[in-house]
């Protein structure tokens, strides 16, 4: 029955890994991935993770079934975060499989709604949002996120292509530090970018997996609060996987700004269908990890003492590699960029060539996670890439 099975293409980042794996090669760099590391390389357990995993396992009675819609406390907490004041009553929540499982969840809803729907997506991009719409057999459109000439994200573009969607399409906007770029919209632009689809009726989904980690907590959560109160049907997607560090357990949530009480109701309603017939509960772990560490003074102190440094590093390793390049082009957005990634303007031959004669890996894009670098790493690392650029381009 599965002879005629297509071969899926390699997922790019697979390629860097296993073609990672397998050099032997001492000091090889694996700048791929897109994981926090610390220093040493390790991408760790983070302190209040850790010491709310020992509470839960020293006091946990049960393994029961979640309710359908996610741990109660967990939703509570995360609303809390966002919400300190209490979540506004036609805003609803379900918790996910990761970010990932959040936008499943949102478009398949929208599906359900709108069948011909188009899912607007600005490149480059997280490729997995193409990856969800083709799963779901919902239509994409892509269009250019920075803009050709500068080579900052065109807010013109966005506004080009609300003109062109059609009301009940959707819009997908990345959170705090663009996903592969680095380079994000100044926060208003974006007001003004979910105001421009609003008034067209297009929808946004906002997808912000690295809240946190490019500026510090409190304006990211303002601004996300901002972006999912200021326009119905505004769908806001908050991974646990980066700014907890959970990423193997696989948790997230899914906010709906629903516009009124009653729909509230009927769309989680829906949502819980849709999960039911999915994965049908949804795992305890993680959700219990972020609510015992947001609802306790102490350990949410830690988190976000934790998650301070975390950006402290990646904001040194941009300014170390910057004073080690000089004013050299290559490097010139590398202080500016926000959060783990940054996109290199190095043609595909240079990528290889980096593999090839200096054990250092990025995808074919030249995506660089900068914190797979230690300190101690930049130097060697910039003079690769620099004399990469020359050798292939002379
Ligand atoms: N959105 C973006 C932009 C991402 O980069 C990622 C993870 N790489 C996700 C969503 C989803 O992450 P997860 O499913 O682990 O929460």
């Amino acid at each position: 029955m599965f002879e005629n099975l297509e071969q899926p293409p390699i997922d790019a980042l697979h390629g860097v890994m296993q073609a990672f794996a397998s050099d032997t090669r001492d000091g090889k760099l694996d700048l791929g991935v897109g994981v926090y590391r610390d220093e040493n390389g390790v991408s760790p357990i983070m302190r209040s993770v850790r010491a709310a995993e020992e509470r839960l396992a020293a006091e946990s009675q049960t393994k029961a079934y979640l309710p359908l819609r996610g741990f109660p406390p967990f939703l509570d907490a995360m609303a809390g975060l966002l919400f300190p004041s209490g979540l506004p009553q036609d805003i609803t929540a379900i918790q996910s499989v990761g970010g990932t499982g959040a936008i499943s969840l949102a478009l398949e809803l929208a599906r359900k709604i709108k069948p011909d729907l188009t899912v607007h997506i600005a490149t480059p991009t997280w490729p997995n949002h193409f990856g969800i719409c083709k799963r779901l057999g919902i239509q994409t459109c892509a269009f250019d996120y920075l803009d050709r000439q500068s080579g900052e994200p065109s807010f013109e573009n966005f506004l080009a292509q609300i003109a062109a969607a059609v009301p009940g399409d959707f819009l997908i906007l990345h959170g705090p530090c663009h996903n592969p770029t680095g380079r994000d919209f100044d926060p208003a632009s974006v007001v003004k970018i979910v105001a421009g689809a609003e008034r067209k009726g297009v929808k946004c989904l906002i997808d912000a997996a690295y809240y946190g980690l490019g500026n510090p907590l409190d304006p990211d959560l303002v601004w996300l609060r901002e972006l999912l109160t200021m326009a119905p049907d505004t769908h806001l997607v908050m991974s646990g996987s980066k700014a907890f560090g959970l990423y193997r357990d696989r948790i997230g949530v899914l906010f709906i700004n629903t516009a009124n009480n009653k729909s509230r109701d009927l769309v989680l309603a829906n949502l819980e269908v849709i999960a039911r017939a999915n994965y049908s509960m949804p795992a305890a772990h993680g959700a219990q990890i972020i609510a015992s560490i947001l609802l306790d003074e102490d350990l949410r102190a830690d988190w976000e003492r934790e998650l301070d440094e975390m950006q402290a590093r990646i904001l040194s390793i941009r300014s170390a590699i910057a004073n080690a390049a000089g004013d050299c082009e290559i490097f010139a957005r590398i202080v500016h960029d926000k959060g783990i990634f940054s996109l290199l303007p190095l043609s595909e031959e240079q990528v290889n060539l980096l593999a090839q004669r200096d054990a250092i890996y990025m995808p074919r894009s030249a995506r660089i996670n900068l914190a797979g670098l230690s300190h101690a790493q930049i130097a060697p690392f910039v003079n690769s890439v620099l004399s990469a650029a020359q050798v292939s381009s002379s």
